[in-house]
């Protein structure tokens, strides 16, 4: 399918990625690039911050506890991980998970950009603050941002896309209130299904 090699072509592009100083941190730690995995005609796309250490040790995103929360909202909904495509701004993992620098932001929004128009979802989830204000501010959301506490679960509409703002699975994994307000905006994704 068209959209497949697209990705295969995407993958290339970022195993053979050498723009910013993370892929030293790659090769030092003989980390794997997390490029993204699922669906590849996915309605429904996750889009998290970076990869942490599980998923630079393995190359798939949201495999540690983070992941065991969101497989629980996805179930929660009925939604199956392999039907969704679930990738991060960052396909490389920083160094002490810090936060992005902009010089890596640039090098890697491209690739999700070209990821986006490849599988052509029908919502955008963003996965915490930091995805939701890089993600919106790209998209020419930005004057929709505010306070993830105001906006999560609402949806936007950009050119026939809607961004779904989320919290961070992470923020569930010692707050069971936090579970549940997710839970709560995860019902908004049973109509994308179809
Ligand atoms: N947190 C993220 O934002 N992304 C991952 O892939 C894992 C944890």
């Amino acid at each position: 399918m068209a959209n497949s090699k697209n990705l295969k072509d995407i993958k290339e592009d970022i195993l053979n990625c050498n723009k910013c100083t993370l892929r030293k941190f790659r090769d030092e730690n003989k980390y794997f690039p997390v490029i993204g995995q699922g669906n590849h005609n996915a309605n429904i796309l996750f889009i998290g911050e970076a990869p942490g250490q599980n998923e630079a040790k393995t190359g798939f995103p949201f495999c540690g506890a983070s992941g065991r929360i969101l497989d629980e909202l996805l179930n929660s909904v009925g939604i199956k991980r392999e039907d969704v495509y679930v990738t991060n701004i960052l396909k490389d993992r920083p160094p002490n998970n810090r936060d992005p620098e902009p010089k890596e932001i640039e090098v890697c929004i491209p690739y999700l950009r070209k990821q986006i128009e490849a599988i052509k979802p029908k919502v955008i989830c963003t996965l915490g603050r930091y995805s939701m204000v890089v993600i919106m501010e790209q998209l020419g959301l930005a004057d929709k941002l505010d306070a993830i506490s105001k906006i999560h679960g609402k949806e936007f509409e950009k050119d026939g896309i809607v961004i779904l703002p989320l919290y961070h699975p992470a923020v569930a994994v010692y707050n069971g209130n936090m579970k549940e307000t997710l839970k709560l905006d995860f019902q908004t994704l049973k109509k994308y299904t179809k």
